[in-house]
């Protein structure tokens, strides 16, 4: 099974996939998770990918293609991805429809993630992870729970995405709004869009990714 979860920056798409991940095996795939390792890793990729990142703008369609396509062929994907963060151009969603049909896959649901723009603001400026261990946490609605150590395994650096920043999260939500909103549209015409409520709490959400899967599943 094939889902999109779509929604700007901080509508919970990470925290659910992972949940997806571990409950239905679908692997997450966080084009923004594969492009801050390739910066770790000082790969080209990686290289042309920082700046526009720290300034929250859109890496090339043809980068980012790329980059999915080869993911698409590892073997670890058995039970099927849950795309997060992709697609989020037009471009994107068409390369999507292409890279499946080629490997006689469909997109069984997109999953649109409906938020509130200030909500969101405050939602990202207050992420930070573990160095160690990357649990995420959130300093007022998630925060460890002896201050500075984490809960998970004890590490006591953490650190910050620096596109995280009130700045930059309002020009990524305005990006979102012009290149990426227009998908709403482009799944509703093909029918497998599905909305559900993001300003919900965690358990909610997943409750209400779970009802999208049960009704496509048949
Ligand atoms: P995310 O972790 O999904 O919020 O992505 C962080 C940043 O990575 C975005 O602000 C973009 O600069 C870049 N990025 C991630 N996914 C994509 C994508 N599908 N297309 C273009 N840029 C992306």
């Amino acid at each position: 099974m094939n889902i999109i979860l779509l929604g700007p920056p901080g509508a919970g798409k990470g925290t659910q996939a992972k949940i997806l991940e571990e409950k239905h095996g679908l692997k997450q795939l966080s084009t923004g998770d594969m492009l801050r390792a390739a910066i770790a890793a000082g790969t080209d990729v990686g290289k042309k990918a920082k700046a526009i990142m720290d300034r929250g703008d859109l890496v090339s369609d043809d980068v980012i293609i790329g980059i999915v396509s080869e993911r698409m062929d590892k073997p670890d994907i058995t039970a099927g991805v849950t795309f997060d963060g992709f697609p989020r151009t037009p471009a994107q969603a068409e390369a999507l429809d292409k890279m499946l049909a080629g490997r006689k896959q469909k997109l069984d649901a997109v999953i649109e993630m409906k938020v509130d723009d200030e909500a969101l603001v405050e939602r990202i400026s207050g992420r930070y992870t573990c160095a160690k261990c990357g649990q995420g946490y959130h300093e007022k609605f998630a925060p460890a729970k002896t201050p500075g150590v984490c809960d998970v395994c004890g590490g006591t650096e953490f650190t910050r995405r620096p596109d995280d920043n009130e700045k930059t999260v309002r020009d990524r939500l305005q990006v979102y709004n012009k290149q990426t909103a227009p998908l709403v549209a482009y799944y509703a015409a093909k029918g497998n869009l599905h909305v559900i409520d993001g300003m919900a709490d965690i358990t909610r959400v997943t409750g209400a990714i779970g009802s999208v899967l049960e009704k496509v599943k048949g």
